[in-house]
């Protein structure tokens, strides 16, 4: 079994099947085990320990053999720990470079290391549990609260999976629902706002405890203050983890260990938001222009 988020892609094809109440946990682990495009080698490890430095070696990737050059000769390196926050314009190829981490496509040349080991020398499922991703949708199934939580960890008890709830500041709500963590959520039950999915994910990631984190912040969906809220939690979430955060919030970007600009040309500039204003480039361009008026920091 395989628990990790799949990409938007596969989930959406589903998302309809789930919608229309056909099925329950084991459905669904069912359906994502079906035929994974990427597959793991012959004398695939096994990880157990991860420290959490990642690299980026030379990497080129292209979507569809070759016709959509996404990324070219990339070099990228995070130590275990740090937070890296990509910034850039859309279609610059940040969440196919997030994607890449836990191999949800295949690299055309280079290398993606993960505490130095390739990561296609890693068995696929021990690779993704050590990666937790908060995407822009956020992936709850058809289940009670319970069901959906700890997901992030099939042998937590109970007490885990408060614990991990109240992390993520949602354990007084769900407990404030008649049926508490038995609350059936989906289609046919109880209704949950933006912001409280993705308490509940984020839930699902303490519990999973993965030492890399991969955030493609959501800025849309939520109101103004549910944003600040999970953004805490978020923070919090973050501590201790490596990060690679695509970061739209001023407040990230700036706390931030290093900034990385991409365009569609490969990575413009780096370094600390302070080095990059001082260097009037690109970045302190996009930060007069996007970030200065629309934030109060
Ligand atoms: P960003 O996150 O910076 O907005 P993306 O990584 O989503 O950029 O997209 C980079 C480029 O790759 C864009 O040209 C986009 O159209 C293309 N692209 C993204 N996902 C796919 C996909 N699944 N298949 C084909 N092309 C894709
Ligand atoms: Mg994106």
């Amino acid at each position: 079994v395989n628990f990790f988020m799949q990409p938007i892609r596969r989930l959406s094809e589903f998302s309809q099947q789930l919608q229309d109440g056909m099925t329950g946990f084991e459905r669904f682990i069912e359906i994502m085990d079906i035929e994974p495009d990427i597959i793991d080698r012959e004398n695939a490890m096994e990880l157990k320990d991860v420290k959490g430095d990642i690299e980026f070696n030379n990497v080129s990737f292209s979507y569809n053999n070759g016709k959509n050059t996404v990324l070219s000769n990339m070099n990228l390196s995070i130590d275990a720990g740090k937070t890296v926050a990509l910034v850039g314009p859309s279609g610059a190829g940040k969440t196919t470079l997030c994607h890449l981490i836990p191999r949800f496509y295949e690299i055309e040349e280079g290398e993606i290391l993960l505490d130095n080991i390739d990561i296609r020398d890693i068995k696929i499922k021990d690779l993704r549990k050590k990666i937790g991703l908060v995407q822009q949708d956020v992936f709850l199934f058809t289940g009670t609260i319970r069901d959906n939580i700890i997901y992030g960890d099939p042998e937590a008890n109970d007490e885990d999976v408060i614990e991990a709830a109240k992390k993520a500041s949602i354990h007084d709500f769900i407990i404030s629902l008649p049926e508490g963590y038995d609350t059936f959520i989906g289609e046919k039950g109880v209704k949950l706002s933006g912001g409280q999915k993705q308490r509940i994910s984020i839930a699902r990631l303490f519990l999973k405890n993965p030492p890399i984190l991969v955030l493609d912040e959501a800025t849309s969906a939520l109101d103004n203050e549910t944003e600040i809220m999970i953004q805490k939690s978020l923070e919090d979430l973050s501590k201790g983890r490596t990060t690679l955060v695509i970061a739209h919030r001023l407040s990230t970007i700036k706390n931030a260990d290093e900034i990385l600009v991409l365009t569609a040309d490969g990575i413009a500039e780096q370094g600390s938001h302070e080095n990059l204003i001082e260097k009037d480039g690109l970045y302190a361009k996009l930060y007069k222009s996007q970030f200065k008026d629309l934030m109060q920091e």
